[in-house]
């Protein structure tokens, strides 16, 4: 089942899109599988979730964090990752520097952009982005590199909307590459869940975050 569906996924994603299975939740034995049939990335959204999966599973892994990263819990995942995808506060992003910087790493992250109608989402507005990005304020980083945006899309079935929510995504991220074209390997437009990620795709994604289609219902 895992198997046929990842293979089914990654024969669907057009070329320079790439695919982060979402195994928070799930079992090792999950991801294992999931990993026999040639998937590599895998996110997670809690800190110890993901240390003790590091630590049960093959080391050529990708683990991404997706979720929302407490400040106390930064200390424990740098060095852990291969992307950060939700940066979703300057403190946090001044943090995972400080945080690297002090260990000796470089860690990569993505800026998570809000724009999803729904209140408890965390991120940054686009507006607080583009600003972020005019006045430059990424040069102070010392061991961090901003590799992209990360967003979700409202959760609605208005699929116009849904679209929407995607388009000011991937704009957002082309208004930085104009505000500043010197940013180095900021490609990355991570947006596309199970229900939603062929739109995500039409409207630019180039990673998308799939759980539920692969691994089944989260049971929380
Ligand atoms: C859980 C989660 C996903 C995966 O959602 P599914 O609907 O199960 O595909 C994607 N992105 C983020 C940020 C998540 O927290």
């Amino acid at each position: 089942m895992i198997a046929e569906e990842i293979k089914k996924i990654h024969a669907e994603l057009p070329d320079g899109v790439k695919l982060c299975a979402v195994s928070k939740f799930h079992p090792a034995e999950a991801v294992r599988e999931a990993y026999e049939a040639g998937q590599r990335i895998f996110g997670e959204s809690r800190v110890q979730e993901l240390l003790a999966k590091v630590g049960e599973l093959p080391s050529d892994i990708q683990w991404h964090f997706i979720g929302h990263l407490q400040t106390n819990k930064v200390r424990s995942l740098i060095g852990k990752t291969s992307l950060i995808e939700s940066v979703d506060s300057e403190r946090l992003l001044e943090l995972i520097d400080r945080e690297s910087d002090r260990v000796g790493v470089v860690t990569r992250v993505l800026m998570q952009i809000h724009v999803a109608k729904e209140e408890t989402k965390f991120g940054f507005s686009p507006e607080e982005l583009l600003e972020y990005f005019e006045q430059r304020r990424f040069q102070s980083l010392k061991a961090t590199h901003i590799c992209g945006v990360m967003g979700m899309a409202s959760n609605t079935d208005d699929i116009t909307r849904v679209r929407e929510d995607f388009r000011l995504i991937s704009q957002t991220h082309r208004r930085i590459l104009d505000i500043a074209p010197d940013l180095r390997n900021f490609d990355i437009v991570s947006m596309g869940m199970s229900g939603d990620w062929h739109i995500a795709v039409e409207e630019g994604s180039t990673l998308v975050r799939i759980g539920t289609a692969i691994f089944g219902e989260r049971v929380y």
